[in-house]
């Protein structure tokens, strides 16, 4: 089935629930009005010169019109390319240029006020791109539906009845933790699939309301949020363009939710609000927590605040994204310490890197995902695609994981984050779990620097609860001493404010070690 098709058949069965609610302006879509809408783009689309397979980008913030441009773009097959918010000229043009993407939509309340200048820079260089529509000008907008005016409801049916499942939908750019993105290539059977199913695990019905603070431009917001819910007759609740953890947690009590989103550090920053106890969380029954480690101690402060359908997710972009996700009736201590089992309809392993050999479970080697979900390839890039998906069909993560007998399975880290100091392999997550434990630390992050006596060593970033006094090195040794082994104690710690984040919400680890190593170096 195609994102269109399917989104057909919620919006016969639920017309006149509610669809989309867009907390900042009020504004709110049953799904009748939805589909009039998502129609009216496309129609819009389509006589703009939009082609099945063109490129269509767009680049902003959470907001309505992203979802219309989402749906629509799934209705005439164009290839939506999500575009991160906070890119400056250059990585636009990069995505721009890459992708050859022929029209760009750029969304309203941007952060930054500059960004028409980067725009017209950017369509400068690029020989592709022809239009370029701005969300935050009505005229502009208008106009593209204005070019749907000859365009009959026939077209667009029969440009819809032309799409195939298979088809590429989507091209999108991973977070870029690791070095610069890459752009996976994804089908609708990749992504509305690995939608519904992330929905099902969360027993989504069309009574769900799920709020989400997560980017759209990420697969975490546009597949785990928006597809879960047009594939299951949920409302999108979006709370404000970007998080801002007040924000969610009064959409949250206001639209009565019952499913959270966010990546750990949303959580954290929601669950530190001075006036936490003033909202009304008792709707929210489920959610997911996914994008990077979650610490336990989070885990349960969300089941003891009565969210015990909580769930964990694990995946990445190339994967569409979900591979692993805990079920809502897993015991306790599996709900907070693992990222759950292999998700329906795909095939997990965990193999030694280096010989490729599947390994005995408990211990420790690279996840490997194979099935649906895994990505078409990198856009226009072979090489990259061949590094990553084997001739079997397998996408090689980089994430070290440990699988028990029964098949539930812990991220250990990646492969890239792991510290070797004096030959012992050193997993951060571990160390990160421990000293988050710590009363007076508010997060926590470990990076290994270089070290000339013993190749690595291990620097802790602490973020302090408010009112608490930093904690140095001996503080740090005098609490894991006797609780961790002597080589896993950080030899340096930084107190911080903020650590470096991509817009994902995603610690860069790679830029954590660069300021580490020179401030300490
Ligand atoms: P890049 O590939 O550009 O470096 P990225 O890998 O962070 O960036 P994404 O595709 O957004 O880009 O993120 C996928 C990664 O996030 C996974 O490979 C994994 O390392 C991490 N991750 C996702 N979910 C979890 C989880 N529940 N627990 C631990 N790590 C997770
Ligand atoms: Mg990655």
């Amino acid at each position: 089935e195609t994102i269109g098709a399917n989104l057909e058949r919620t919006v016969a069965a639920y017309a006149d629930r509610e669809a989309l609610v867009e907390c900042a302006s009020g504004r709110r879509w049953t799904w009748a009005e939805l589909d009039r809408d998502v129609d009216a783009v496309a129609r819009g689309l389509i006589g703009a010169g939009i082609d099945k397979g063109d490129r269509v980008g767009i680049w902003g913030p959470n907001s309505a019109e992203w979802t219309l441009v989402q749906l629509a773009t799934a209705k005439v097959g164009a290839v939506l390319v999500n575009v991160n918010p906070s890119y400056r000229t250059h990585e636009l043009a990069y995505v721009v240029n890459q992708s050859g993407m022929r029209m760009l939509v750029s969304a309203t309340s941007f952060r930054t006020s500059d960004y028409r200048a980067m725009i017209e820079e950017t369509a400068d260089q690029s020989d592709a791109l022809e239009r370029v529509v701005h969300l935050d000008d009505e005229h502009s907008w208008a106009g593209l539906l204005a070019d749907g005016s000859g365009v009959s409801d026939d077209d667009l049916r029969r440009r819809s009845a032309s799409l195939d499942p298979h088809d590429p939908i989507n091209i999108q750019y991973t977070s870029g933790t690791t070095g610069f993105p890459k752009g996976a290539t994804l089908s609708h059977r990749n992504i509305l699939n690995n939608g519904y199913l992330v929905g099902e695990a969360c027993r989504y019905s069309e009574e769900d309301r799920v709020c989400i603070p997560v980017p759209f431009y990420h697969c975490f917001g546009m597949v785990m949020g928006n597809l879960a819910c047009t594939s299951h007759g949920a409302t999108m609740v979006i709370p404000a363009a970007g998080f801002d953890p007040a924000l969610t947690l009064r959409a949250v009590s206001d639209e009565r939710c019952t499913s959270l989103y966010g990546v750990p550090t949303m959580f954290i920053a929601e669950w530190a609000l001075p006036d936490l106890t003033s909202y009304d969380l008792g709707s929210v029954r489920t959610g997911i927590m996914a994008g990077s480690p979650c610490p336990e101690e989070m885990m349960k402060k969300l089941i003891d605040a009565g969210i015990d359908e909580m769930t964990i997710a694990y995946g990445m972009t190339e994967t569409s994204p979900v591979s692993t996700q805990t079920r809502t009736d897993d015991s306790l201590e599996r709900k907070v310490g693992t990222v759950g089992r292999v998700a329906p309809h795909l095939e997990i392993k965990i193999i030694d890197p280096v010989s490729g050999d599947t390994l005995p479970r408990g211990e420790a080697g690279e996840f490997c995902t194979r099935g649906y979900s895994v990505m078409l390839g990198y856009w226009d890039d072979e090489e990259k695609t061949a590094e990553a998906v084997d001739a079997d069909g397998w996408m090689h993560t980089g994430d070290l994981g440990v699988m028990d007998d029964e098949g539930y399975v812990r991220i250990t880290g990646r492969i890239k984050d792991m510290v070797i100091r004096g030959g012992e392999n050193i997993y951060p997550r571990e160390i990160e779990e421990f000293l988050y434990t710590h009363p007076d630390v508010e997060d926590v992050q470990v990076v290994g620097v270089p070290d000339a006596k013993y190749g690595e060593e291990l620097c802790a970033w602490l973020r302090m609860r408010p009112g608490t006094e930093p904690l140095d090195t001996a503080a740090v040794r005098a609490y894991a001493d006797g609780r961790l082994a002597h080589y896993k104690i950080p030899r340096y710690v930084m107190v911080v404010e903020e650590f470096p984040m991509t817009v994902t919400g995603k610690v860069r680890k790679v830029e954590m070690r660069e300021v580490s190593t020179r401030e300490l170096g």
